[in-house]
């Protein structure tokens, strides 16, 4: 039976590039959808730019452009990953749509009319300087609890105690740096804690569609009592906002984490609606196949929006009703470390996927170590570059692609490729069969790491089979030629076997090896597992090894900060440099492109405070325009750390992170100084605002 899917993963957040906790995701997903298609499944799979809210409103403005404007640069950048990871969707889209507006406001009706819908009056900090309420990532201050400066408006980083925004001491606006002030406005809430939607819930969870670990969470909630009880979601925000108008609400819009799970339909019915559905052989519209009970909608996601796609989503949907659908499951996965380090969410240090890409690795290399990595739990998958390198080397390489080297060259060199089996091949054939279907239930399952796991075994007992028979003997004795061309045909079947089960990891090679080695027409599909090939081409080169020094190249940008022990002071050490040394007043010439590498901004200085142990550093917080960044100068000798507060400086913003004994330094300030003693931050003329490029 046909399996109907729609399958997506978590929308991305449109305000910068992928880090490899997208590709991972993506990959995750993209192996289990090539399978479902392999095994005669229809797949839907879908996903778009989330393009709304203030983040991405501030940052456009930052730069001086709309936020379509920006959302359309970042979306134009996906293709080079998507396409370089082999990841197959069938349609990217994005929340800033007609069809994202047409569903959410058809969805809130609907709830409205359920009376799930309730709006009342919510005091909030608003930045009078920047005329908009503040959401709580942009108000900082002193913790309540313990005092302690500079931090965040929901939650203590020295403390650890968890607070409103309105309990902060001196609270400031990380937009405008101003006192903010308390306003009220009417919010519109979806009514979560209503019994209707409580009970709905227990039931939806207790209903084995998720891991235990996330329906465990996600009943945490829903039983909370007192303090902790499940809340109503406020799903309004004022205007200026950037993102989808509330029907009959002036000034008011959806809150981004409204619309943006709406966005997994939207690109649905985007793709209906162009005609690929029906091209890809769908022959229901939009609203029928959603609706269908046949159908099945599976969305990926990361650990860290659980709460979204557990409660709310699934009320959301139920409550909308017909065509709208329950999801039928969320599969959930865990974090990728770096050698044991977490990856920091907004600048992903460490592994980046463009860089891979840049240098030539091979995409597949990491689709295989991931898929190697992953099972059914919400575990971190750690990547390591040695357990890559030996991965790769040692598993992909030498077990999996030498077969196929190996037995080739005597099947070309003695039978022109033809392939033979001497005696039965039954038992073998009944065998492969078994192997083929308890890697399906392993890819079903999502438990990708016990799949290969499985094939190396085989891989193993193929190349054991192989070297017992010793091929090269019987090469050289002319009356075993029968022997010699059963033993090749039973390994490249084996190598047929493999490549078929590596397939939705390894999709480039294996529509290779369909196509060039065995000369079929068309990619394999799950049934060519238990198909003897009776023919081979000679054997092309399909995978080269890693080598080691990629992985050096891949890491660079860290290990250059940290290699220094003790760090300078980043601000004006260059041109200190420069006046100090021999060489020549004027430094070599560079074209506008190298200049145009340095990514300068000007930025806020929101904070100045002494380093203790520093005596030249002062550790300075940046405003970006939104974004905040912490830099350590080298700059204590020539003011002091007040008088900085406020004061607009130009900053290299791409400059690669660096450890420095007192924390990470995100950058640096630029400063004029000569042979004397004195120092000189640089400032814009007045106008210039925290964000705008310098050029
Ligand atoms: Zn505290």
């Amino acid at each position: 039976m046909t399996r109907h899917l729609f399958v997506t993963t978590a929308l991305p957040y449109a305000n910068g590039a992928f880090h490899v906790g997208h590709i991972m995701e993506y990959i995750q997903a993209d192996i289990w959808v090539r399978f479902q298609r392999m095994r005669g499944n229809r797949v839907h799979f879908v996903c778009a730019d989330d393009a709304h809210g203030a983040p991405i409103m501030l940052k456009a403005e930052s730069e001086g452009i709309s936020p379509e404007m920006l959302v359309a640069r970042i979306a134009a950048e996906r293709p080079q990953y998507l396409n370089g990871f082999h990841i197959s969707f069938d349609n990217w889209y994005s929340t800033h749509s007609p069809e994202n507006e047409l569903l959410s406001q058809d969805i809130y009706r609907r709830l409205e009319r359920e009376g799930l819908i309730y709006r009342k009056p919510v005091e909030q900090f608003y930045d009078s300087v920047k005329g908009m309420f503040l959401p709580d990532r942009y108000i900082k201050g002193e913790c309540p609890n313990c005092g302690a400066k500079d931090q965040y408006g929901d939650a203590c980083e020295v403390c650890s105690s968890v607070y409103a925004p309105t309990d902060l001491k001196n609270p400031y606006s990380t937009i405008s740096g101003s006192a903010p002030v308390l306003r009220t406005s009417d919010h519109y809430f979806f009514k979560l804690s209503d019994p209707r939607c409580t009970a709905f819930l227990q039931d939806w969870i207790s209903r084995d569609r998720l891991q235990s670990q996330v329906a465990n969470k996600a009943r945490e909630w829903l039983d909370g009592e007192g303090d902790r009880a499940l809340g109503d979601w406020d799903i309004s925000r004022d205007a200026p906002y950037f993102g989808i108008p509330i029907p009959d609400a002036p000034g008011k819009y959806f809150y981004v984490w409204l619309d943006a799970p709406v966005g997994y339909l939207a690109s649905l019915k985007n793709y209906f609606e162009s005609g690929r559905a029906a091209a890809a052989g769908e022959a229901r519209g939009f609203e029928d196949f959603l609706s269908a009970p046949d159908t099945e909608q599976i969305h990926f996601i990361g650990k860290d929006i659980i709460y979204f796609h557990t409660l709310f989503w699934p009320a959301m949907m139920k409550f909308a009703g017909a065509p709208y659908r329950i999801p039928d499951s969320v599969h959930v996965h865990g974090f990728i470390t770096v050698s044991g380090e977490k990856m920091s969410k907004s600048r992903g240090t460490g592994l980046s996927p463009l860089r891979y890409l840049e240098l030539s690795m091979n995409a597949e290399w990491l689709r295989y170590y991931i898929a190697a990595k992953l099972n059914a739990n919400v575990e971190d998958v750690d990547f390591n570059p040695d357990d890559f390198v030996a991965r790769v080397n040692s598993d992909l390489v030498g077990k999996y692609v030498n077969i196929a080297s190996r037995a080739a060259n005597f099947i070309t060199r003695h039978f022109e490729g033809r392939l033979a089996y001497a005696g039965g091949t039954a038992a073998m054939l009944a065998e492969s069969a078994q192997a083929a279907e308890a890697a399906a239930a392993s890819y079903e399952a999502r438990e990708f790491g016990k799949a290969i796991r499985d094939v190396m075994a085989i891989a193993d007992s193929i190349n054991h089979a192989f070297d017992a028979n010793q091929p090269w003997l019987l090469a050289k004795d002319p009356g075993r030629r029968a022997e010699l061309q059963d033993v090749c045909s039973r390994a490249l079947y084996g190598f047929k076997l493999l490549t078929v089960l590596l397939a939705p990891v390894l999709p480039d090679v294996a529509r290779r090896v369909a196509r060039e080695f065995f000369g079929l027409d068309r990619d394999f599909a799950w049934q060519d597992a238990a198909v003897l090939p009776e023919s081979v081409a000679p054997y092309a080169h399909l995978l080269t090894r890693v080598d080691p020094k990629q992985l050096d190249a891949l890491f660079e940008p860290a290990t250059a900060s940290t290699s220094e022990p003790t760090p300078a002071a980043p601000a004006a050490k260059a041109s200190r440099a420069a006046a100090k040394s021999e060489a020549p007043a004027q430094a070599a010439l560079i074209s506008i492109d190298d200049f145009s590498k340095v990514d300068l901004r000007v930025a806020r200085i929101v904070q100045a405070e002494a380093v203790d142990g520093a005596e030249k550093l002062i550790r300075l917080t940046l405003d970006l325009g939104g974004e905040r960044r912490t830099v350590f100068a080298g700059i204590k000798s020539a003011y002091a750390p007040e008088s900085l507060v406020n004061r607009l400086t130009v900053m290299v913003a791409n400059l690669a992170p660096r450890k420095m004994k007192f924390g990470i330094s995100e950058g640096m300030v630029l400063a004029a100084s000569g042979d004397g003693s004195g120092l000189y931050l640089l400032a814009p003329d007045s106008g210039a605002e925290p964000g705008m490029k310098i050029r």
